[in-house]
């Protein structure tokens, strides 16, 4: 529009400088149509330095608003300059999401660069290493963590198996190095200690299974030996057989029992929906502990409940059964014997067993359900103990989200209390008032 008014004002200076008009008057039809063209350049001039101020300008304020082309340049630019902007900022947030998915990661991740220093780590690699995430970036990572196995097996280069370590304060650490890029390695690091500790677990358990078998193998070994070598009278042959028998029951009663704890890890979770007669179950056991104590103990049993729970009944009737075994079992004759049915104000059921037996020193007390362990194994033995009692009773009570609770004192018997949730406990219509009027007046206060 401005190029058409300026090539107009130039024909017409055109135009009147071959007319033959006065002189002045040609004169001053040139000034002033100069002065208009110089007007024009000016403004453009001016415009092009705005561009130039912006262009220089950082880019958080918006183009001016010039006209005509200078205008168009800088809405151009403008938008080619807010296209990158977005881009970059897609990249950046796209860029800390990742950091941030790595930093949530449980592994480590460091950066190495090829000078063998700290470029980038996470805080679980910081934690597992010991360093501070900020203050030890750009340090060489074999001043900081100094461990021999560490630094050879980094400086050795082989890295197709990783590298096991153990830190000062016990962690177990998997470490793995992938190299990259021109001489960078990353560095992954996982705390094994739990896996650690389960293989450390196995390996013992495996020992202990095998070593409680091993014994009365031996054991029926040297009796069938007896048997063939000895000129044995009719009833030493009995007497040697029925201690064969013995030793045959007692491994079969251990197989028994790693069976159970075998089936008990793979076994699927117990339903919340099925419902069992407590009732009937306790009818159960009280037959079985019965015919165990034989008469050498006084049995006392809760009177009858109405209640339901959920879960496995095959599994409750075990630990309940096991429970009333150890009683039996390490309550010398005379005893008493108490199977306790308590309803709790949250809604939850205690299930437990009382007796007045010889009791258990404190610092065995933690460790009773661990496998094998045993207070004194050769009375547990000789009662036909597998020492894998309370662990499958642990275990039932886990698998049902039920607590396992033991109370005992030397000289003051024990109480084996399972605590049955409020969620697989309900009330199956006839429920009785639950209490211990059953028991004696002794046993409610102990
Ligand atoms: P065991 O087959 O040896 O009885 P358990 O796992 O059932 O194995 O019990 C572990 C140990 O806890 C027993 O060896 C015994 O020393 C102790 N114990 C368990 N129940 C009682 C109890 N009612 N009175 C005294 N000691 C008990």
């Amino acid at each position: 529009m401005r190029v058409a008014a300026l090539l107009l004002l130039l024909a017409v200076v055109l135009v009147l400088s071959l007319a033959p008009l006065h002189e002045h008057a040609l004169l001053a039809a040139l000034v002033s149509g100069g002065l208009v063209a110089l007007g024009l350049l000016l403004q453009q001039g001016w415009r092009l330095r705005r561009l130039q101020q912006w262009l220089r300008a950082p880019k958080t304020t918006p183009a001016p608003l010039v006209q005509g082309p200078w205008g168009d340049l800088a809405y151009r630019i403008e938008r080619l300059l807010d296209g990158h902007r977005r881009k970059l900022d897609a990249e950046r947030q796209q860029l800390s999401e990742f950091l941030s998915a790595i930093e949530a990661s449980p592994n480590g991740v460091l950066l190495l660069d090829a000078q063998e220093q700290i470029a980038w780590l996470n805080t679980p690699a910081a934690e597992h290493f010991e360093l501070h995430p900020q203050r030890d970036l750009r340090q060489r990572i074999t001043n900081l963590v100094r461990q021999p196995a560490f630094v050879s097996y980094l400086q050795a280069g082989l890295f197709a198996q990783p590298l096991a370590l153990q830190q000062r304060d016990g962690r177990h650490l998997s470490i793995t190095v992938r190299p990259y890029g021109k001489g960078a390695r990353l560095l992954l690091s996982q705390d094994v200690s739990d896996r650690e500790r389960a293989e450390a677990m196995r390996r013992d358990f495996v020992a202990n299974a095998s070593h409680e078998i091993r014994t009365p193998l031996a054991a029926l070994g040297g009796f069938v030996e007896s048997l063939r070598s000895l000129p044995l009278s009719p009833s030493e042959r009995d007497h040697v057989l029925a201690l064969m028998q013995q030793q045959a029951k007692r491994m079969e009663a251990l197989v028994d029992d790693l069976l159970t704890l075998a089936r008990l890890e793979g076994g699927a979770r117990p339903p919340t929906d099925h419902w069992f007669s407590l009732d009937e179950l306790v009818d159960r056991v009280r037959a079985e502990a019965q015919a165990l104590s034989a008469g050498r103990h006084r049995l006392h049993w809760p009177p009858s409940s109405g209640l339901e729970l959920a879960g496995i009944e095959s599994e409750l009737h075990s630990a309940l059964t096991n429970l009333l075994s150890n009683a039996i079992r390490y309550t010398p004759d005379g005893g008493q014997i108490e199977l306790l049915i308590k309803t709790q104000t949250d809604g939850a059921t205690l299930l437990a067993v009382r007796d007045s037996g010889p009791g258990i020193a404190p610092e065995h007390l933690p460790r009773l359900t661990e496998r094998f362990y045993r207070v004194e194994a050769s009375r547990s033995r000789e009662s036909g103990g597998t020492g894998l009692g309370l662990a499958i009773v642990k275990h039932i009570a886990q698998r049902h989200g039920a607590e396992l609770r033991i109370e005992s004192a030397p000289g003051d018997g024990s109480l084996f209390g399972l605590i049955w949730p409020a969620l697989r406990t309900r009330d199956g219509g006839a429920a009785q008032a639950l209490g211990e009027e059953s028991a004696p007046a002794r046993w409610a206060s102990a």
